[in-house]
This record gives C-alpha cells, structure tokens and sequence, in this order.
C-alpha cells in the first residue's frame, strides 16, 4: 500500500446488527451505499468489537486495546452513565494522538462515550475537533418523558435532551434527533473539504440505529423494513454522503474508509431493535449476535473487492492504521495487529486467540473456527448467568448460530483453547475501572 499517509475514515453507527445490512443480506433494508462499499472493497464475515455495548467497544478501538487494560469496563454499570465522573485515561494512546504525531488533521462528529465532562472529550484525546453527542441519544429522557419503555417507541423528540457538544462547549441541549444523521453527515462532509490537501483523519459515529430511533422527514415511512429501515436508510445515505464527497474531490484513491458498528442489535427492543441474521443473541451478550458485527474496508485502487472470512477486530484497525501513517506504535501491550496483509488479500496474519469479555469477566474465546464459552447468558433479556465447568464448544464456520456444543467430543480443542487464553490473559492487567464514579455519588 504504497501511498504516504493515507486519509483515513472510520464510520461506526451504534446498535447495527451483522445482519442489518443489504450486502450482510438483511431481505429488506435497502442500503444501496453500503452495498458498493462492500463490492468495490472487502466485506468481512468475521468481524469483531471488542465488547458487547458501548463504551468498552469505543474505548477498544481508539486504543487497540481490551477494555479491561484502560479501564473503560464494569461488571454492574457496562457504560459511562449520565452522572459519571470517568473517561478515557489520560495515558491511553488514541488512534487520533498517534496520527497527530505524523501531522495529520483529526476530527471526530457523533457519539463519543468516553467520559462526558469536558476534559474527557475528544479535544483532550487528539482531535482537532469535536462535534456530537457525549453519550447515548437515550441517556437524557425530558422530564415530562413517560416511564420505561413507551417513551422509546413514542417517535416524540421531545422526550429526550440528550445534549450536543461542539468542541468542549453545548451547543443544543435539546436537540431534534430527527435531524441529527443528516447534521453529523454534514459535519462530516465539511470536514472532508476543508482538510483535503492534508493528510486527515475523521472518526464518524453515528448515534442510530440505536434507540431512540429517529429519521429525518426524507426518510421516515419509506423503507419496506419499516421505522428501523428507515433509519439505517438515512445512515446508509450518509455513508454515500462521505464516499461521493472523496470521489468528487479526487482523493478516494488516498483515502481509507472503514465501517463497522460498535456492538450487537438492541433485541430487547423489538421491531426498534435490529437483526443479527443467522448470529445468536445480541447486544450485551457473548454469543455471536453481541460482538460479530458489519465491517467494511474501502479503499479503491488498493483494496481489491473480496469478502474476507479470516476474524478481525476493531482493535486491529488502531493497529493497522498507525502503521499505515509511518507512526510509530505506542510502547505498551496492544491486541490488535496490522491487517494490511489481510486488507492486500496477498495473505494471512498470526492471529492469537479473541477473548469476549463482558465486563471484567471472560466469558469466551475463539480460536480459529472454535469458540468456546465458560460463562453464557442472555444478553439484556431475562435470566442469570451460567458457569460452564466444561466450556460450551461450538464451530464458527459450520455453526455460527451456536447450536450444537461439540465439547464432548473434541475434548483436545477445549484444552488447546484454555491454554491459549491462559497465556493471552496472563499478559493482560486489569486498570481500575473508571466507571464507577459519579459527580453526584448516586
Ligand atoms: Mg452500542
């Protein structure tokens, strides 16, 4: 990959399912953008966040690193709450720190989640600029909102105030999410033209699809997959937005574009939650449908189109780009790994095993095609979890809805599979979690 310092873009939408998508063969979601990202770039099939909700996923991609190293995990409170006190650490190198060092122009539009007071905001982690919402576009209901579920499925603006920052300053408190998809795109689309001549980097996150679910006038009522259709829709419009904006300013040739989302489908929400196709359970759980998520590499000229069925993680694109940059990677642990062979299709890469943490407690791991579980449960739907004395074992590849456990019969694989994660989690020391405080001590 011959260019120097190539523009990098990474566009992650928040509570999308891996089947959510047209080309990942959702029956009715028409997301005609996407679907040419994926057929002039590579579309992988096993692709990974490194957590099943939020913060820990955003933490682990602008880090490279498992959420248990910086921090950003608990086992009770999952996220950074309304009232947290916490953020991202100081000492933790962002994606956006380590290509600021090699000059490049960084800007972050959307969802951040990483610690909403102003010193935890993407300002203070290497981006020139910052425009969105601090935390999830539920996390402020008005106080007029009705209780409990109603209010998510209500359609009324209104009912949230969930705020937006420009900068380190609010602009909105009471922002109208029917219009945000179409504002963030616009931000994105400016910062694209502003920056061309210089080497950029634009982190795109999108608030949708996760609840409350909002779309804009021109998209609302459209899709044959209804109110959740038409909100991938409109982020799906989006996307087109970026990607004609580098083909009109003739830097799509220098410019790598990565999609992905943070976490599973939101089940628990019906039909406002979304699909993880064949993938079993959602966001919040261990199982497939919670961490295996879209993701999709473009870069024309560079990456051939391919589907790519080799895992992969969010992690690895902290990785990879850093490299890509010419900068040099920080001197501490990291989990993910330079995937330009993969991205080449030219080659494989040394994978070691993936962990799936749910909080500070390992509850999987994979290891090629098998995956093994010690502890399962439901992800945000009833029931307790359950410790497995002998792993649950299940094929990725002739299995990926976890049905058949092979346990039994492949004894040799569960023991091959907990000598590795031994080896992996004895390298990995857990930071103090920075979830727990609040401004208020409730
Ligand atoms: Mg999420």
């Amino acid at each position: 990959m011959a260019v120097e310092k190539p523009n990098i873009v990474i566009i992650y939408v928040d509570d999308l399912g891996w089947g959510d998508l047209g080309c990942y063969g959702h029956p009715a979601v028409r997301t005609p953008h996407l679907d040419r990202m994926a057929a002039e770039g590579m579309r992988f099939t096993n692709f990974y966040s490194a957590a099943e909700v939020c913060t820990p996923s955003r933490a682990a991609l602008l880090t490279g690193r498992y959420p248990l190293r910086n921090g950003m995990y608990h086992q009770q409170f999952r996220v950074l709450r309304r009232n947290a006190k916490g953020g991202l650490p100081k000492e933790e190198v962002t994606l956006a720190e380590a290509l600021k060092s090699r000059g490049y122009a960084t800007s972050m539009v959307g969802k951040w989640h990483l610690g909403h007071l102003p010193e935890h905001l993407p300002p203070h982690h290497g981006f020139d600029s910052y425009y969105g919402m601090p935390y999830s576009n539920d996390m402020q209901p008005a106080p007029d909102a009705p209780e409990g579920r109603p209010k998510f499925f209500a359609e009324k603006p209104g009912y949230w105030h969930t705020p937006i920052i420009r900068g380190t300053e609010i602009v909105e408190s009471q922002p109208d999410q029917r219009q945000l998809t179409r504002q963030y795109a616009e931000e994105a689309v400016k910062f694209i033209k502003e920056k061309k001549g210089a080497p950029f980097f634009l982190y795109f996150a999108h608030n949708f699809p996760h609840v409350p679910l909002f779309a804009s006038e021109k998209f609302r009522g459209k899709s044959p997959a209804g109110f959740y259709g038409d909100v991938v829709e409109e982020l799906d419009w989006s996307v087109g937005q970026v990607l004609d904006t580098l083909r009109a300013e003739g830097i799509e040739k220098n410019t790598l574009v990565f999609f992905s989302s943070d976490n599973g489908p939101w089940l628990i929400f019906d039909h406002h939650g979304g699909s993880a196709g064949p993938l079993r359970e959602g966001k919040g759980s261990t199982w497939e449908g919670g961490m295996r998520v879209p993701g999709i590499a473009w870069w024309p000229g560079h990456i051939q189109p391919a589907v790519q069925r080799e895992v992969a993680t969010t992690m690895d694109l902290f990785t990879t780009c850093v490299k890509l940059s010419g900068a040099t990677l920080p001197d501490r642990p990291l989990d993910g790994i330079d995937i330009t062979p993969l991205l080449q299709g030219s080659g494989r890469v040394e994978r070691e095993v993936f962990l799936y943490y749910r909080g500070p407690l390992l509850h999987a791991a994979r290891l090629g095609q098998w995956k093994a579980h010690f502890i399962t449960r439901p992800g945000y739907g009833p029931g307790q979890a359950e410790n497995h004395e002998t792993p649950l074992l299940f094929h990725m590849g002739e299995d990926p809805g976890e049905k058949w456990n092979r346990a039994a019969e492949h004894p040799e694989i569960v023991t091959q599979i907990k000598e590795a994660v031994a080896k992996k989690t004895a390298g990995i020391t857990a930071a103090p979690s920075q979830l727990t405080e609040t401004v208020d001590g409730k």
